[in-house]
């Protein structure tokens, strides 16, 4: 069945039928169409998923996507025409350039956390580059997937962007076959697998991983200010989101008011019951709440620590006090548990960060009014590495279509977004055009190499 999906796209591909710029530019507004129509049926998916707002589908999932279809929409032609390098002397009359071409059928393999975003993001620059896609929704967000597989067909070419649904033995298949490029999205314990089946036709990877990303809060900073925005970032879709922030590091002077800072968010934010309130989240299914929840074993919790099983609902919680090497400390937390570390200064914070993983993203809160608050950013910035980075926010690099996303080291491989998305989905063809005049140019590297030669 998966054979046959993949080798439909080949043929298909091969035809050239995703290759005319105006067929990718109607198949991207088709989707964009699709967004449009169905907004509530997705709101409605997500809901069922993953407790999702009705106010922040649009705003977590949908907004983004739309913009990148239209930009993707509005610069195809400046994306896909061939890019003039510099020549040199002996090819100064010729034609040098660069030429993004597809590279044939791709595999988008995508997460349950954010379903219509880290699904469809990657398929507009695969569309927009010239591929074929098969979209391979997670089945942990089953309603989305369902509904995925219903509407996509509806709106795209069937036969070139195919949606497969299913679970480990169907991604497992669909590894099995040969494609052009795998995007992946997911933990990196599966991205190990992906790039190993990979690994045997040579297809290269972009694998958008995980990882524990830190947040240094200052001492020196508005904490409410600091406290409201990284509230936001590890609460939001109920703390399942990739570039959360996983942990706070903070002197320990200011620990209990940054405590204190994000329980008055928290009662802003989602009331005196998070649980009851419209905008707080739930846990995707019961393995995942038992995983979360067994992160919490032995803590006792500054704020929050309630749960609820049989609705898998999680309360924001908040740890003081956590040791280093604690198991809160070990694994990516993908839940609404934030543990704080206090460190003893911007060193010890920046020596914590710089001997574990490369994260994805690392966050800076520093007030920037005096001189030295800025060393603090400057320093973080340039002695720790991250596929990402905000400064005296969370999440917001996410946002901008123009800045590459992506992991570095364990937190993933290559990059999205914008442009960036096109690049992924395309091969760099290096293209030198020259005519067959001026053959004297070319004398002296044919043999023999002789003085005689040279005179000739
Ligand atoms: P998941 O369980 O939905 O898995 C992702 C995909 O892998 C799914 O399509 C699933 O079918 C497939 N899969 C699962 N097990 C497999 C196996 N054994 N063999 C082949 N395929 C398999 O999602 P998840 O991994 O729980 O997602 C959460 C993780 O993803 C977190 O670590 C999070 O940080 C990361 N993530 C990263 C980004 C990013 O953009 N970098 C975004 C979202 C999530």
């Amino acid at each position: 069945m998966e054979m046959q999906v993949v080798q439909r796209a080949r043929e298909n591909f091969l035809a050239g039928r995703s290759r005319p710029l105006e067929f990718r530019v109607q198949q991207l507004k088709s989707l964009q169409r699709m967004i449009t129509d169905r907004q509530g049926e997705i709101a409605t998916a997500l809901k069922q998923d993953i407790n999702r707002s009705q106010y922040d589908t649009p705003l977590l999932e949908l907004i983004g996507l739309e913009n990148e279809i239209s930009l993707a929409v509005s610069k195809l032609a400046q994306w896909a025409a061939p890019r003039p390098v510099e020549k040199s002397l002996l090819t100064i009359s010729d034609q040098v350039y660069i030429q993004p071409e597809p590279l044939g059928v791709v595999l988008i393999i995508g997460a349950w956390n954010y379903p219509w975003a880290l699904t469809l993001q990657p398929l507009v620059g695969a569309i927009a580059a010239g591929n074929a896609a098969v979209v391979k929704p997670s089945e942990l967000s089953e309603y989305s997937a369902s509904l995925l597989k219903a509407l996509l067909p509806r709106y795209l070419d069937q036969e070139l962007y195919p949606v497969v649904c299913g679970g480990v033995s169907e991604t497992q298949e669909l590894l099995r076959q040969r494609f052009d490029h795998i995007f992946y999205t997911g933990n990196s314990t599966v991205g190990k697998l992906v790039m190993e089946a990979a690994a045997r036709h040579l297809t290269p990877v972009t694998l958008e991983l995980g990882g524990k990303s830190p947040c240094y809060i200052d001492k020196d900073v508005d904490l409410r200010v600091a406290c409201r925005r990284i509230t936001w970032g590890k609460f939001v879709n109920c703390g399942q989101t990739c570039i959360a922030p996983d942990y706070i590091l903070c002197e320990p002077s200011i620990q209990n008011r940054v405590v204190e800072g994000i329980r008055q968010t928290l009662l802003e934010f989602y009331g005196p019951d998070p649980k009851s309130s419209p905008d707080y989240g739930r846990i995707i299914n019961q393995r995942h709440f038992n995983r979360v929840m067994a992160l919490l074993d032995g803590y006792t919790a500054a704020l929050g620590g309630q749960s609820d099983s049989s609705q898998r609902y999680i309360a924001p919680t908040v740890v003081k006090d956590v040791p280093p090497h604690a198991r809160l400390m070990q694994e990516e937390i993908f839940g609404p548990l934030l543990p704080i570390v206090t460190v003893s200064d911007i060193d010890d914070a920046i020596h914590f960060i710089s001997e574990r993983e490369k994260p994805l993203a690392i966050y800076v809160f520093s007030s920037n009014k005096k001189v030295w608050r800025e060393l603090v950013i400057k320093r973080m910035l340039a002695e720790t590495t991250s596929g990402g980075v905000t400064v005296n926010d969370v999440m917001m690099h996410y946002t901008l279509n123009s800045l590459p996303f992506g992991g570095v080291g364990q937190s993933g491989t290559g990059r999205y977004h914008g442009k960036h998305t096109f690049d992924q989905f395309s091969h760099h063809r290096a293209c030198l055009v020259k005519s067959l005049s001026m053959e004297r140019v070319n004398m002296p590297r044919y043999p023999p190499q002789n003085h005689q030669k040279a005179r000739r």
